[in-house]
């Protein structure tokens, strides 16, 4: 081995290690993050270039795919017996064995990367029967042919990743890969309520490509998140402290407010049972000094000597302690006199 194959075979292998940071469906790396990573290592020289695309090939190999997923449909299958989402890479080791790892899915990748990596190459009845797998329609020159072909992807020339790279790619994109796992989600949603700003800049990012390009950057992987929790908790434990104090104030508050107000009410309706009991015994002194008035009046009238009338006109009986007449003492409300009740 020369010393150039050696430094080769250093470079593949720094590059597969990287390709093979992808995490499981629902992690922090996701496809998006480690094409990234891997595409801007290879960029830096032609060695490196040259390592990555060996990488790129194995991590194409190892990235969830869901065949019956935009912008793949049933149609791209070679058979419809394939499973319809793509196996879980339950461990990345999977990626640095490299392109050998064929994908389960059931496509045929090779004949798609001949058609969206290299489509002038392909005959016309190529990719004719292309576009007519996946719907689209089939007419034209060559070149629009392969230029629909391409668009179909999201593609404005051919494809510079492995195709089943590049499918993944959009898949997380656009909303068809496998969001953050429940553990993970759970995380981040308190380190967004302990105010983490990559936590907060993350749930703002419309796409989970773009959530996991984010909290890549801030915390590498998933595992690096779940130690930011861990590091975060004892400040959220104060902050949900210090907002339930807060609650629990308020509510005192209103509680007291409440009680004030009751006890004014009671107040008021006290005040005015208070008013109305004296207004009524008021009435009751008024009555009854206007009938010991009468009362004396008559007695005034009997000592000059007087005829003493009974107020049904009548005469009033002598002896009658009420000064009236006998008739009337005897269906007086009080009850008659002495005399008349005998
Ligand atoms: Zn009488
Ligand atoms: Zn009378």
């Amino acid at each position: 081995m020369t010393r150039v194959e050696a430094e080769q075979e250093v470079w593949c292998d720094i590059l597969s290690r990287l390709a093979a940071s992808l995490e499981p469906p629902g992690g922090v790396r996701g496809p998006g993050v480690v094409t990234a990573d891997v595409v801007r290592a290879g960029a830096t020289c032609r060695d490196m270039c040259r390592a990555s695309r060996t990488a790129l090939a194995g991590l194409a190999a190892a990235v969830p795919v869901r065949p019956r997923a935009p912008p793949l449909t049933a149609g791209m299958s070679a058979s419809d017996s394939c499973p319809s989402r793509a196996p879980r890479v339950d461990a990345p080791s999977g990626v640095a064995a490299g392109a050998e790892a064929a994908p389960s899915d059931g496509v045929d990748w090779q004949r798609w990367e001949g058609l969206l990596c290299r489509p002038q190459e392909r005959k016309v009845e190529e990719l004719r029967g292309a576009l007519k797998q996946l719907g689209l329609p089939s007419s034209g020159s060559k070149a629009e042919m392969a230029l629909r072909l391409l668009g179909h992807f999201g593609l404005s020339a051919k494809c510079a990743l492995p195709p089943r790279l590049w499918v993944a790619l959009m898949q997380e994109r656009e909303g068809q890969a496998e969001p953050f796992s429940a553990r993970l989600a759970s995380a981040l949603r308190e380190l967004q309520e302990a105010g983490h700003p990559a936590a907060l800049a993350a749930n703002r990012e419309p796409s989970l490509a773009g959530a996991r390009r984010v909290l890549a950057a801030a915390f590498g992987n998933s595992a690096g998140l779940m130690a930011a929790r861990v590091a975060a908790m004892p400040g959220l434990m104060e902050l949900r402290a210090a907002r339930e104090g807060r609650r629990r104030r308020e509510a005192e508050e209103e509680r007291a407010e409440r009680d004030r107000r009751w006890a004014q009410e009671q107040q008021r309706w006290t005040v005015k049972c208070m008013e109305q009991q004296r207004s009524v015994a008021r009435a009751l002194e008024e009555r009854a000094a206007a009938v010991h008035g009468e009362i004396a009046s008559r007695r005034a009238l009997i000592e000059r000597g007087g005829p003493v009338f009974c107020p049904c006109g009548n005469c009033a009986a002598p002896g009658c302690s009420l000064l009236i007449c006998g008739s009337c003492c005897r269906q007086h409300r009080t009850g008659a006199c002495a005399r008349h009740s005998k």
